[in-house]
């Protein structure tokens, strides 16, 4: 079985936290790839489950030393994944999930053009915005720098091959599950790993969320943005 490389980039405030924790709850043999960052830990934040948090030194060696498969510098700090995930999925025969933004998703599909690529779009700036409210957990400044640095990255959105519009987490969850699940029948025959039946059922729900297919709806989106 070869080992299948799926990206998902998102706006802060798009739920792809929530929706990459029951991606990995609800199909097997995926690893997630924790990245290196320079960044402080937040609150809740545990050293090797969510980051590797690392000094600036740290992360210039891992960068001089080749050992990162991507890197970027995202609001002032180094983020990169660690080439070594890489090497454990390819030895353990499960596919690797990246979180990881636009900069970094462009690196790794130079290196590996066969990678997945899925971009979660919040379904407009004013959901985007309720949400960021929701959770309480920015000032009004911080609320208003993430609003304007998603208006920024949606247009990114363009160079990936899947789009979800999230507005129902269920919804979104399902199709990402099917992605991963039809990409993987798609590479290995659907006889690895999955029920044939299950990879049937997933094609139509993954094609339906191609970026190509989704241009009318990502319209007012990019709209309710400011164009
Ligand atoms: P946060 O600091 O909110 O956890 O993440 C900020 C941004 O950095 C997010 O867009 C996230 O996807 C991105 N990011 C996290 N890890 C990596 C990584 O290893 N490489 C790159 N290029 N971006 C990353």
């Amino acid at each position: 079985m070869s080992t299948g490389v799926f990206i998902i980039s998102a706006p802060s405030g798009s739920g792809k936290t929530t929706l990459v924790e029951r991606l990995l709850r609800e199909v097997p043999q995926l690893l997630f790839s924790i990245s290196y960052t320079t960044r402080p830990p937040r609150k809740n934040e545990q050293n090797g489950r969510d980051y590797f948090f690392v000094s600036r030194e740290e992360f210039e060696k891992m960068i001089a030393e080749q050992g990162l498969l991507e890197w970027a510098e995202v609001f002032g700090n180094y983020y990169g994944t660690a080439r070594r995930f890489l090497e454990q999925a390819r030895q353990t025969g499960q596919d690797l999930l990246l979180d990881i933004d636009i900069q970094g998703a462009r690196q790794v599909k130079e290196k590996l053009p066969e990678a997945v690529t899925i971009f979660i779009l919040p379904p407009s700036r004013q959901v985007l915005e309720q949400r960021l409210r929701a959770r309480s957990q920015d000032t009004e400044a911080a609320i208003a720098r993430r609003l304007e640095n998603a208006r920024r990255e949606i247009h990114g959105y363009v160079s990936y091959d899947y789009v979800l519009i999230n507005e129902d987490l269920d919804q979104s969850a399902r199709c990402l599950r099917s992605i991963v699940l039809s990409e993987r029948a798609r590479r290995n025959g659907a006889a690895a790993g999955t029920a044939a039946g299950e990879a049937e059922k997933a094609r139509p729900i993954a094609e339906a969320c191609r970026r190509e297919r989704l241009v009318r709806q990502i319209q007012p989106i990019l709209e309710s943005f400011g164009g």
